[in-house]
């Protein structure tokens, strides 16, 4: 959990005072806090794409060997020879595959929603700064 000094807006990983400053810790998601600036928001949309990224990663490296296991698994029972060695490449290739395509992805999601949210918020912007033109 990210936390923000209430006072020079250094971020920590947690804990309940600043060890630049001495000053409180606050949750950004807490209501005193919403006042912080973009930096800092873009900031924490950083840290927690980044750990989700993360996430999706670790699941891809246990994904792709259970994948790999299960049809290498069926591959063996084949045939002796070409069919039964072709078929355990492939489903070597079908684990790495999968392992490749989940960790590529993760790294797109976090870009995405990295830069989405801030798109977002200007397009929202937009909106706003049109509808006081037009008022
Ligand atoms: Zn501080």
């Amino acid at each position: 959990m990210i936390k923000i000094c209430s006072r020079c807006r250094a971020t920590w990983a947690g804990g309940a005072r600043c060890d630049d400053c001495g000053g409180a810790l606050v949750d950004p998601f807490a209501d005193e806090a919403q006042e912080f600036p973009e930096e800092v928001w873009r900031y924490i949309r950083l840290q927690y794409g980044a750990r989700r990224g993360m996430l999706v990663r670790v699941i891809a490296f246990l994904l792709g060997p259970v994948v790999a296991f299960v049809l290498l698994r069926e591959a063996v029972l084949l045939r002796a020879g070409a069919p039964r060695l072709l078929a355990s490449l492939g489903a070597i290739a079908a684990g790495v595959a999968v392992w490749a395509v989940l960790y590529y992805l993760a790294g797109q999601a976090v870009r995405v929603w990295v830069l989405r949210r801030g798109r977002l918020r200007k397009a929202k912007l937009a909106r706003a700064l049109l509808r006081r033109a037009l008022r």
